[in-house]
């Protein structure tokens, strides 16, 4: 598909401590300014059965800061299909679209704004046309988990560690059927409480992950001074930057394993960049009205 990126790139990074280990990102940020990531490796095998159905419209769901709203838009009007977002939160309607949502409307998207109990129920408040094909929130299906498998490829063989960080579950559980034999994947829970009723375990090989939940840092999208430090100091070490919901907790996690000798001396670790930097600038916007450090955006 059109969209997919041809090369990613991986990039050795310095973390404190981490003098012997080598931890190095597959830069999923890196191709497209607005919709990066692993968003699209979901969406990829979807839009190949919505069109091998003859869909005509995709329809789907996700928060108003939702970097799978963005990616899907984008993704749908590059692939020319016509596109449907069911929006949580009936209030925003009338309000100033934020950042993704101007995106995803300049990109074709019409919004649809329900209430969160409506959300909850995951069903259309609409009848689906015969031509509709409806992914859940966060591309969170069988076709999701096929496409993640092709993030990693055969120059990643020679790490011992692949870490991912954990939203649906969805990607660590492409991931984790796509290791080499040797490879063990590391997940980062990004969020707080129990993932007994997560995706990941619907859908991964589990035996070969292990799950991190104490590094959400207060819970989904909680984003304490602690963890802006964080960003900000990987940011002047490496040059470039860690989006506040998933890959800034998951460096942090991993900052935190390598400094506790969680890893034996040598060890490679190949941690993935899925990309959602678009969320940066609806973060500082929140970060700056209660009068917290923001993440920097420029050196
Ligand atoms: C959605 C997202 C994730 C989580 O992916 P899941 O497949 O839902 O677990 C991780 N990182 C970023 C940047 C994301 O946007």
């Amino acid at each position: 598909m059109a969209f997919l990126p041809t090369e990613i790139k991986n990039q050795c990074v310095f973390l404190p401590g981490c003098d012997r280990v080598s931890v190095s990102m597959k830069r999923l940020d890196l191709w497209h300014p607005v919709v990066s990531g692993n968003k699209f490796f979901k969406l990829k095998y979807n839009l190949e059965a919505a069109s091998k159905m003859g869909a005509k419209r995709i329809v789907t769901f996700g928060g108003a800061f939702s970097n799978h709203i963005a990616a899907c838009a984008y993704a749908c009007k590059s692939a020319g299909f016509e596109s449907v977002g069911i929006i949580r939160g009936e209030e925003l309607e009338f309000q100033e679209r934020n950042a993704t949502l101007r995106f995803a409307e300049s990109c074709g998207m019409q919004l649809q704004f329900v209430s969160r109990e409506i959300y909850s129920q995951k069903q259309l408040p609409f009848k689906a046309a015969p031509t509709d094909f409806i992914i859940p929130e966060g591309g969170a299906n069988e076709w999701g988990v096929h496409g993640c498998r092709e993030i990693l490829s055969e120059s990643d063989s020679t790490y011992d560690y692949i870490a991912v960080s954990l939203g649906t579950g969805i990607t660590a559980a492409g991931l984790s059927h796509a290791l080499f034999p040797q490879q063990q994947l590391l997940v980062f829970s990004a969020l707080k409480g129990a993932l007994t009723d997560s995706d990941f375990f619907t859908f991964a090989d589990a035996k070969r992950c292990r799950l991190f939940e104490q590094y959400h840092c207060g819970g989904y999208a909680k984003c304490p001074p602690e963890l802006v430090h964080f960003i900000n100091d990987f940011y002047k070490q490496n040059g470039f930057l860690l989006d506040p919901i998933y890959t800034g907790k998951m460096m942090f996690g991993l900052g935190d394993l390598v400094q506790n000798g969680f890893f034996k001396d040598g060890a490679k670790i190949l941690a993935i960049h899925t990309g959602g930097l678009q969320a940066i600038s609806g973060m500082n916007a929140r970060l700056k009205a209660n009068g917290l450090l923001e993440i920097q955006t420029e050196l």
